[in-house]
């Protein structure tokens, strides 16, 4: 109930606060902060994916410098010896502004990436962006073979998406979904999604094309460990996924130690409000945490 209060109260929130919340869910503001989490956690037979915060752009420069950005992080990790992946978010590249301007950005950063032998994936946003972000991840598969994008689950839409790209031998991070959508077009009850995620990853594997089993639902952790074991899916076919600082009970160490590619979505950058509050606002229960460490503090 506090916590809810606290949440809704947000906007009225010093962004210190907001800040003191976020850092257990961000490496830092510099890639250097990021660069020293990814090799620690490598020392920990973690690997990771980077996402430079940005979502919220709203010029064509922005959009370029996010371009930009992303260009020089490749050139600093292709240096270091912890996973070359990262993850983009299309709008951060332009795709609320202009399709052409994201798909010009988007293709820059993954020939940049491929030319240095990294891994990209496009995450999923709003539901405006879903078919966008299909079609520009479709267009350049071809000629980057090392690249994914995100299906969220609880779109009605996305058993025809899976279906289609398992059928393509595509690369797919399946995901609840993180906005709010409509129920005209998404699952609402918890359940239905629970049911959508298992099927949706399911049909991913019996495809053998490769799947990043992105959740910190144990339900579902455990079932899918259970199906991969049971059906003997080799462990090239998929990876266990999981953001930074979300508290899972040991579960990550569990998944590593068995023998599983667990990845950590590693976000950084000076642009961690946005960010932040979406995680806030997921779950509450996180600002009651945050205001005891507070009280802590004080004593
Ligand atoms: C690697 C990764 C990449 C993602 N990429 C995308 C994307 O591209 N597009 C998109 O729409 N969504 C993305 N998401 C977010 C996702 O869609 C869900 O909103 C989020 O993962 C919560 O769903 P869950 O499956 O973990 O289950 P839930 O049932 O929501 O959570 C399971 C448990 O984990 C805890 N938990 C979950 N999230 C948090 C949190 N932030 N802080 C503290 N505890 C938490 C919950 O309290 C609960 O106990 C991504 C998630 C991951 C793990």
């Amino acid at each position: 109930m506090l916590n809810r209060l606290i949440v809704s109260t947000m906007p009225l929130m010093p962004r210190w606060f907001i800040k003191l919340f976020s850092r257990r869910y961000i490496a830092g503001e510099a890639v250097e902060d990021a660069m020293n989490l990814c090799t620690r956690l490598k020392a920990e037979e973690f690997e990771t994916t980077l996402d430079i915060l940005g979502e919220s752009i709203s010029t064509v420069e922005e959009a370029n410098a996010s371009r930009e950005a992303y260009i020089e992080l490749i050139r600093r990790v292709s240096q270091q010896s912890f996973s070359k992946n990262i993850s983009l978010k299309p709008t951060a590249l332009g795709l609320n502004l202009d399709f052409e301007l994201a798909k010009e950005n988007i293709t820059a950063v993954i020939r940049f990436a491929h030319e240095n032998d990294f891994f990209v994936r496009i995450d999923m946003e709003d539901s405006p962006y879903t078919s966008q972000t299909l079609d520009i991840y479709r267009s350049l598969r071809a000629e980057f073979p090392r690249i994914g994008t995100v299906i969220q689950a609880y779109l009605h839409r996305s058993e025809a998406d899976v279906t289609s790209i398992a059928a393509e031998g595509g690369n797919l991070r399946i995901c609840k979904g993180i906005y709010r959508e409509s129920p005209t077009i998404a699952f609402q009850d918890k359940e239905a999604i629970r049911e959508n995620y298992l099927q949706l990853v399911k049909t991913m594997l019996s495809a053998r094309a490769y799947v990043g089993i992105a959740t910190h639902d144990i339900y579902l952790i455990d079932t899918l460990e259970a199906y991969i074991r049971d059906k003997g899916i080799p462990a090239e076919n998929y990876e266990f996924q999981a953001l930074l600082g979300v508290p899972i009970e040991h579960r990550l160490e569990a998944l590593r130690d068995a023998g599983h590619t667990m990845r950590i979505y590693v976000p950084f950058g000076e642009q961690w409000y946005a960010y932040s509050s979406r995680r806030l606002k997921e779950n509450p229960d996180v600002a009651g945490y945050v205001l005891k460490n507070l009280f802590k503090f004080g004593k």
